[in-house]
């Protein structure tokens, strides 16, 4: 039977119709899909480490038998932990420990060949000896060892369900097998010569199957010149959808604002509440310059929390209106939303501008009046949540629109709030207002053309604030300390994970909330937020937290964003370990917007992962939102950091813009060369039938948009 690209992965050897149906809900299809699932690291199986010569905190590969195993149940009695002795070819022993382990009962057999990936750690109880904590294990088929399995240096995969690493393995060497060196490049030929990659074929051949003599350390850092090329040929092709973009959005027209009367001056200095800060002033003008042209603004506000960002975008709106145009502020949730409106209001409403809300909680009258007065125009500045994208808003003159925490909504969204104005025949200036200061290279690779204005100066009167980390053994001290703090007259936030908002955590953390009421506060009055209250009730409880009615704000992380109480000078974060660092930052964020001096205290466990340790260990050391959005990337990889939407939204399969900045650099230098190039128009438009669907789906949006 022929094969080709495009043939079904259930034809593969090794694949079958069930591990199909696993790969397709992964989008793996054809075995072209396959081979672009590629390994996350490698195992050098020709020199396998000794247990004689390991050493504490190293990580290593061993090839050993198994000589017993046990589950043992836990005192709770459902999770177990499953004891593991193995033996290597030297004789030496190696006790391994797999927590929540059950699952490998009766599945290792004495006997058995192992190959085992991990970090030798220090018994705890007996500090003389070496163990492994949940290692990866591989299972090798004593009697036939294959090519695929040892002598050489083997990739790993991260199982798809039940279709584990090793399964994966053979798999992919038997779709190796199927393809030519000479298989159809996607780079212009001329390119990829000049820049010494690769062809297509081998760079995926070499990248499941490093060639002998490869270096193990460039493998694992995605530095082997099969992976460079890949991860160039992704970087490529997304920054030539951006370069497309670009084009396209040249053509598109924006209301250009009058900037220079004295009124308009007049009215942007009426309405400041404060003085404002030299960075503040900086980045207004930069909105300023962009305003004034007729081509759409679009551009990246980023400012750590608490920096300020707001009034920018209220300005912004003034001009807007000032022109006879229409602004609209789009926040990520309802209680943002709520505080952005309350907050414009009470800076703008006295100036005469009318400010309108649009959140799904309101009322049906309510509501249809709300749009009746943004279809009319009389409502200037409209602030809401995702209810601002829906079919039924319509505007009047939309010319300027405000993101706030642009990384929670997609690109999809934003361009859906943009498309309000398209309507009109317009396009409108665009400001994106994100906390979450992202290095250069990433905001491109994300934004591509938005231009970046950061706000790097906090506003004057800040106290910085005190980091730790506790364990819940010393909670009651750190209650102590609350009570001590809301004697003194100021307020505090206590927060729990609830990640899904499943109903088990959030009992968990309604418990808490009685617990701390009846037991520990029996004197405060306490406030519980979470995502599961209406927007009536969520929003009594702000109120009460704002006038000090409440002391004690006990939430989930609905209070993460924006949410601005000066008054509040300590926040708790219970199994800190669970949050990301991000989220750590932004709910740390909450406090130190007064002159008093803040707390932040991490509750976490003795026992966490390296990982978790990481993080809490960077929020202690540092409040500088930038180093952490760097830590959280190096730790996390974009992907994540961006939550599922965002990363989705890219596709990379390798790239990853941090490691990979100078062959970002030079994809984006090649790429956009390329779509400039006049001669080349052909080429590109067969590279672009090439383009993954969602970044096809992106320049189909650009250009119809
Ligand atoms: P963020 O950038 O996190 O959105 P905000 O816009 O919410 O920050 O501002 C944080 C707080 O700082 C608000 O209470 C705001 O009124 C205040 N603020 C902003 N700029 C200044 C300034 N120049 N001087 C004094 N206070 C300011
Ligand atoms: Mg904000």
């Amino acid at each position: 039977m022929t094969m080709n690209l495009s043939t079904e992965v259930r034809m593969i050897k090794g694949v079958g119709p069930q591990r199909a149906e696993l790969l397709a809900q992964r989008g793996i299809h054809t075995l072209e899909d396959l081979l672009g699932y590629l390994p996350f690291r490698y195992e050098d199986r020709i020199h396998f480490s000794r247990v004689k010569d390991i050493q504490p905190n190293g990580v290593y590969t061993i090839r050993a038998r198994v000589m017993s195993g046990q589950a043992v149940r836990t005192m709770r009695g459902r999770d177990a932990i499953y004891h593991l002795l193995v033996q290597d070819e030297a004789g030496g022993l190696l006790p391994v420990k797999f927590f929540h382990g059950g699952y490998l009962e009766g599945r290792l057999k004495p006997g058995q060949l192992l190959i085992l990936h991990g970090k030798a750690e220090i018994d705890k109880l007996r500090p003389a000896r070496l163990e492994m904590i949940n290692p990866q294990i591989e299972v090798l088929s004593n009697e036939e060892l294959d090519s695929t399995e040892v002598g050489r240096i083997v990739p790993i995969y991260e199982a798809i369900g039940t279709f584990g690493s090793r399964q994966i393995r053979r798999a992919m060497y038997a779709a190796v097998q199927l393809i030519d060196q000479r298989m159809p490049d996607v780079l212009p030929e001329a390119l990829r010569a000049r820049l010494g990659f690769p062809t297509r074929g081998e760079a995926l051949i070499h990248t499941h199957f490093p060639e002998p003599g490869e270096s193990l350390d460039a493998l694992n850092t995605f530095r082997s010149p099969a992976q460079q090329r890949l991860i160039f040929e992704e970087f490529f092709l997304y920054q030539l959808s951006l370069a497309l973009d670009r084009k396209a959005s040249r053509k598109e027209n924006a209301i250009a604002f009058r900037l220079r009367e004295d009124a308009i001056r007049e009215a942007l200095k009426r309405i400041l509440p404060f003085k404002p800060t030299a960075a503040q002033k900086r980045v207004l003008a930069e909105i300023a310059a962009d305003l004034e042209k007729p081509a759409p603004m679009n551009r990246l506000l980023q400012g750590d929390v608490g920096s300020g960002k707001t009034i920018i975008a209220l300005q912004a709106a003034v001009i807007a209106i000032e022109n006879g145009a229409q602004a609209a502020l789009m926040a990520p949730t309802e209680i943002l939303a709520v505080q952005h409106f309350l907050s414009a209001r009470r800076i703008l409403a006295k100036a005469g501008y009318r400010v309108e809300m649009l959140i799904s909680g309101l009322k049906s009258a309510e509501k249809s009046a709300a749009l009746d007065r943004i279809r009319s125009g009389e409502a200037q500045l409209v602030i809401g949540t995702h209810a601002l994208i829906e079919d039924n808003v319509a505007f009047a003159r939309l010319g300027f629109v405000a993101i706030d925490e642009q990384h929670r909504f997609g690109v999809l969204q934003r361009k859906r709030l943009m498309d309000k104005a398209a309507a009109l025949g317009h396009a409108p200036h665009v400001l994106v207002l994100t906390a979450t200061p992202i290095p250069r290279t990433l905001s491109l690779t994300l934004y591509g053309d938005l231009d970046v204005s950061v706000l790097d100066e906090l506003p004057p009167g800040r106290t910085p604030i005190v980091t730790r980390m506790t364990t819940q053994q010393h909670l009651p001290g750190v209650w102590e300390f609350l009570r001590r703090e809301v004697a003194a007259g100021h307020q505090a936030y206590v927060v729990y994970p609830v990640i899904e908002e499943s109903k088990l955590e959030l009992k968990a953390a309604m418990e808490e909330f009685e617990r701390l009421s009846r037991e520990v506060f029996p004197k405060l009055k306490l406030g519980l937020l979470h995502g599961r209250l209406s927007s009536d009730e969520k929003e009594e409880v702000m109120q009460r937290f704002r006038k000090n009615e409440a002391q004690i704000l006990v939430a989930t992380t609905v209070v993460e964003v924006g949410v601005d109480v000066p008054n509040a000078t300590v926040m708790v974060i219970e199994h800190a370990e669970r949050f990301g660092l991000s989220q750590l930052h932004q709910l740390r964020g909450r406090i130190g917007r007064g002159a008093r001096k803040s707390h932040c205290i991490l509750v976490a466990p003795f026992r966490m992962t390296d990982e978790a340790r990481a993080r809490l260990e960077t929020m202690v050391r540092t409040s500088n939102g930038f180093e952490i959005a760097e830590t959280d990337l190096l730790l996390r990889g974009p992907g994540e950091f961006f939550g599922t939407r965002q990363a989705g939204n890219l596709g990379f399969h390798i790239a990853n813009p941090l490691r990979d900045k100078e062959l970002l650099e030079l994809a984006r230098r090649e790429a956009f060369a390329l779509a400039a190039d006049s001669a080349q128009q052909d080429a590109m438009q067969r590279l672009l039938r090439l383009l993954p669907s969602e970044w096809q789906r992106r320049y189909h949006l650009a250009r119809i948009g």
